[in-house]
């Protein structure tokens, strides 16, 4: 389906570094101090840069090797095998370089993005706050005040990932009075982590791995008026220009991780034996493994499909709540028969379905919880009929 690079043997090279790169050095990797991953992580890189496979999908003009938006997505798939082979491969910067490549200019630009697409400094976003019910952006809290030229920047963050690696911080912040409406009173601010005022409190555990998830205190932070990156009140624009392809990114991620485990499930079912015969030979294992198929295919078609319509032009609202919500229940559910045809093993970390079990776990709460897609798509699909018209799937194909 994608055309203009020969995305198959990309695809095939991607697959070989991370399985003979990347897998031998995840166990240390994992949770490991920050310290010690980059230790690793560093020569990883080093090597992804040698063999001409890193930001395969940044723009050649920000120093990416600008592989098409259809290529990119199905590399993306196989990155996601591993959770740390986004970074290996440079991947794991595409947004925050985009973000800054079509809205941040001068000195932030200059500052930031050629380093960030190098990899030599990493990014971090700070949207969700402690106090307030973030699914819904608009209550947040944060404020940036103009005064003497700068911003100044009060209020509280958490699961600012990887605030604790970053060089930066795009913070979400509400710039304008009580009389904006909501979608148009916030704007983004780049803040390089060590300004002052900017404390990170803590990093939080969560389901029991560490991930650099940090709450993040802006103690009237003060930073240049031009670090604001696009218009003010624009934040919630850039913040949707950025989330659109990420969640097809995520998607196809997950699909990475989907196939993992169902290679896991299938290779096991056929290697042990219970009551006389191998597990393979079971109706209900079978019937594992065919919903597994199932709900992989059809995620994938989904996937591919809201991928063509965005390489299309058009924003595939609709299509992208589907894949967030189709895809984050797909991760979770085949990563867990993956576990239980493993028994008791699938619970240690003898195999990577333990761990990758409890990333899919996040995936229905990051990036806006499914219910919040669900209601968004019901009402589009509602409005479409009750505006005269309806939604005729056959006649939405890409
Ligand atoms: C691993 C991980 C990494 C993250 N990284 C980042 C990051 O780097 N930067 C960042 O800013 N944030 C990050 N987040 C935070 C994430 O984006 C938020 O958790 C998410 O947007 C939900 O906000 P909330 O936690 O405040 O939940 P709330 O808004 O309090 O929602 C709680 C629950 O209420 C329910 N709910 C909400 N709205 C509706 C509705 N309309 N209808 C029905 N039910 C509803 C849902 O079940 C939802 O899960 C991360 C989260 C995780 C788990």
């Amino acid at each position: 389906m994608a055309r203009g690079s020969d995305w198959r043997a990309i695809r095939a090279r991607v697959l070989r570094f991370v399985e003979s790169e990347v897998y031998p050095v995840e166990a240390r990797l994992d949770d490991a101090p920050f310290a010690d991953w980059i230790k690793l992580m560093r020569p990883l890189m080093e090597r992804a840069k040698a063999e001409g496979l890193w930001a395969l999908g940044h723009p050649k003009e920000i120093g990416g090797q600008g592989l098409p938006f259809l290529d990119y997505v199905h590399v993306n798939e196989v990155i996601g095998r591993s959770e740390h082979a986004m970074t290996a491969l440079g991947t794991h910067s595409l947004q925050d370089s985009i973000m800054l490549h079509l809205f941040a200019a001068g000195e932030v630009r200059e500052r930031f993005l050629g380093p960030l697409v190098r990899g030599e400094i990493f990014p971090s976003v700070g949207l969700t706050e402690p106090d307030v019910a973030s699914s819904d952006p608009t209550q947040l809290e944060t404020t940036a005040r103009l005064d003497g030229g700068q911003w100044v920047i009060t209020g509280r963050k958490w699961f600012t990932t990887w605030a604790s690696r970053a060089a930066f911080t795009t913070v979400f912040a509400r710039t304008e009075g009580a009389e904006t409406p909501g979608h148009a009173a916030f704007s983004m601010i780049v803040v390089p982590t060590d300004t002052p005022g900017y404390t990170i409190l803590r990093e939080t555990p969560v389901l029991g791995m560490a991930g650099a998830h940090c709450e993040v205190e802006y103690r009237e932070v003060r930073v240049p008026a031009h670090y604001l990156i696009g218009r003010r009140g624009e934040g919630f624009k850039i913040a949707q220009k950025r989330l659109g392809p990420g969640r097809i990114f995520h998607c196809m991620r997950w699909l990475g991780q989907a196939q993992r485990a169902f290679d896991l499930m299938c290779r096991r079912a056929n290697r042990r034996k219970a009551f006389g015969s191998r597990l393979a030979d079971k109706q209900l294992v079978q019937k594992m493994v065919f919903d597994s198929a199932a709900e992989i295919q059809a995620c994938r078609l989904l996937t591919l499909d809201a991928a063509r319509k965005l390489d299309q032009g058009d924003e595939a609202r609709a299509e992208i709540g589907l894949i967030k919500v189709v895809g984050a229940r797909m991760v979770h559910d085949v990563i867990d028969r993956a576990i239980q045809v493993h028994g008791a093993m699938g619970v240690t970390p003898d195999t990577p379905l333990e761990r990758m079990y409890r990333h899919a776990r996040f995936a229905r709460i990051y990036d806006g919880p499914d219910e919040v897609h669900i209601q968004t798509v019901g009402r589009r699909l509602l409005a479409a009929y009750a505006q005269g018209g309806g939604w005729d799937f056959g006649d939405r194909d890409a």
